[in-house]
């Protein structure tokens, strides 16, 4: 199943974000039943850039962002010449998966084992009878 993600550098207000966008579909473990569930992934997330050797500002600043003309997260990182991409989309799928994956209605076959093997007793009358 794939996954998309697509990474863009934006210039804003003098500072350098990233916006990645991740989208696509993954199967995890429904905490009802333990089937498979997939679920739809469809995140974005901007992180600012910020030069090496300077200190990150705190987690939970925003600003204004004209384009959505909303105040809007992001998450600081150092910026460096070997960026790993793969890190951050893996750190942005562990952010954007639910925590407790279930199916809207679960399919699992049940009430079998109430038509299981008769009980001891019912034996044990039998044997009284012979
Ligand atoms: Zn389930």
């Amino acid at each position: 199943m794939p996954l998309y993600y697509r990474l863009e550098g934006r210039m804003q207000g003098g500072k350098a974000f990233i916006v990645l966008q991740l989208s696509g579909e993954v199967v995890l473990t429904c905490q009802r039943c333990l089937g498979d569930v997939a679920c739809q992934l469809d995140s974005q997330s901007r992180l600012l850039l910020v030069p090496e050797g300077e200190d990150l500002p705190d987690d939970e600043l925003t600003v204004y962002d004209e384009d959505y003309r909303e105040e809007d997260d992001f998450d600081p990182i150092h910026a460096s010449r070997n960026l790993d991409v793969l890190e951050l989309v893996e750190d942005e799928l562990l952010l954007s998966l639910p925590l407790s994956p279930m199916h809207e209605e679960c399919s699992v076959p049940t009430g079998e084992w109430l038509e299981g093997p008769a009980s001891p007793f019912a034996a044990l009358g039998k044997l009284q009878k012979s």
